[in-house]
């Protein structure tokens, strides 16, 4: 974190929910680093915090409430100055939230990028001052500094904002509004100075729905286009795509994961269910026939592909029949990463007064069943990595053995996929892509020997100077 000096605020921001919020945080902390103020890394004695929250789910929501209750305490024992709250809890519940929340000094919804310093300024002079507008002014614009949350060798690079579908166990489109693409030259600049400042070599392509991008701003999706531009940036070694919905895997999406050579042979595409009458009344606009064409057609142009996909349980009216379907149907897709969710009843969202709401304890059931047969599937595609030479970007060292590395395949996103366990006799740096053989598989993560061949120092004969 940034060097201070004496009269400079020192600023904590947490950071909750998903990638795309990640983004906003790296640029809220620009915007105040810029502004003269010290990003530190604790938030016991900084001057303020500013939580930036989610409130996508009850879960996430109550993880975003006690985060804040947390800092209003600590500001109580006159640990902290002040506490800002930004983000999607804040643009969804508005003023309410206000009300609710008096202790809290400021108030800044999902597009406080031009805002957030005047917001935290203020609150350190003790002024009450929030800024929610009713229509955010999404995506952000420009180049503004970002201050890197993640390690220095892999990045989120968030290409629109909003949504055009309209999933209806979904708010997203309520809190962050319509589809809002930032334009590729603007993309394609943010990430070679993310190269050039930060020496990033993977690329997290995020939206809420990356498969649209471009269309507000192009009339058509243009993502194939965008990765196309990025893959011709030097210094990138892996470009992903994340959050890609089935519906929209076009032929360009495909040629593009598949014919560029920095793009991980890898998607992220939620299917939520496999059932067509949910996926009716979830409104995915896509059928279980039509997935299944999606994927096969996905293994056919891209033979190996990772898939990572998620689903969601006990929709409204989900019966045990139609749960049996997506079941089956995750065991014949065999996804190679699988996240499940429980539906959350989100008030606001066109299922909230559906009549034939599942109970807690069936939901929870389900949830379990489908997470029992993910792993079972997940040990034994994970098994077929045995033996297999394959190439490992390094995040960080073991915490416990100077000669184990933690890093990951290009079949794994950070945060949410699995682990590769590297031994090495030859120190490991964070970046670095290794080749290596898989010596051991688990359910999720795997195990390597680093195939970089160890050169004892004593090996090296200088040539004596004659
Ligand atoms: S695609 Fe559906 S689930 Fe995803 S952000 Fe849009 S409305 Fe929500």
């Amino acid at each position: 974190m940034s060097q201070r000096t004496s009269h400079q605020p020192t600023v904590h921001l947490i950071s909750l929910g998903c990638p795309r919020t990640l983004v906003d945080s790296e640029v809220y902390l620009g915007r105040l680093k810029d502004a003269g103020m010290a990003i530190v890394d604790k938030v016991e004695g900084a001057d303020v915090a500013v939580i930036n929250t989610c409130s996508f789910i009850q879960e996430s929501i109550q993880e975003s409430i006690d985060t804040v209750l947390d800092a209003i305490e600590l500001k109580k024992q006159g640990k902290l100055k002040a506490v800002v709250v930004a983000g999607c809890l804040v643009q969804r519940f508005k003023e309410g939230l206000v009300k609710e929340l008096p202790e809290v000094d400021g108030f800044v919804g999902v597009d406080g990028f031009g805002d957030i310093d005047a917001i935290v300024r203020s609150a350190l002079n003790g002024e009450h001052h929030s800024l929610i507008r009713r229509r955010p002014q999404l995506p952000h614009r420009g180049q503004p500094s970002r201050v890197a949350l993640t390690p220095s060798h892999y990045a989120y690079l968030k290409v629109s904002e909003g949504c055009l579908k309209g999933c209806r166990f979904c708010v997203i489109p309520k809190i962050k509004g319509p589809l809002a693409s930032r334009s590729i030259d603007e993309l394609v600049e943010e990430a070679r100075r993310l190269i050039e400042e930060r020496g990033v070599k993977e690329l997290i392509v995020v939206g809420q729905d990356t498969s649209d991008y471009g269309v507000d701003l192009y009339g058509r999706p243009r993502i194939a286009d965008l990765l196309a531009d990025l893959g011709k940036l030097a210094g990138l070694r892996w470009i992903r795509l994340l959050y890609c919905h089935p519906s929209g895997i076009t032929p360009q999406i495909i040629e593009a994961i598949r014919d560029i050579p920095t793009v991980c042979k890898y998607l992220d595409t939620a299917i939520e269910h496999a059932d067509d009458d949910v996926l009716a009344r979830m409104n995915r606009g896509i059928t279980s026939a039509r997935l299944r064409e999606r994927v096969e057609t996905l293994r056919r142009e891209i033979p190996g592909i990772a898939l990572r996909t998620a689903v969601i349980v006990g929709f409204p009216g989900e019966t045990e029949q139609a749960f049996e379907t997506l079941l089956n149907f995750i065991q014949e897709m065999r996804f190679d990463r699988l996240g499940a969710f429980q539906y959350s009843n989100e008030e606001s969202s066109a299922a909230f007064r559906y009549p034939d709401q599942v109970e807690e304890t069936v939901k929870q059931r389900r949830y379990d069943r489908l997470m029992q047969t993910q792993q079972r599937l997940a040990e034994e595609i994970n098994r077929q990595w045995l033996g297999r030479s394959c190439e490992v970007m390094i995040d960080e060292p073991a915490p416990d053995d100077s000669t184990v590395f933690l890093g990951r395949t290009w079949a794994d996103c950070p945060e949410v996929d699995g682990l590769v366990y590297v031994n090495s006799a030859t120190p490991l740096v964070p970046g670095q892509i290794v080749p290596v053989t898989i010596t051991d598989t688990y359910e999720y993560d795997l195990v390597a020997e680093s195939r970089r061949t160890f050169i004892p120092h004593s090996a090296f004969r200088i040539p004596h100077s004659t």
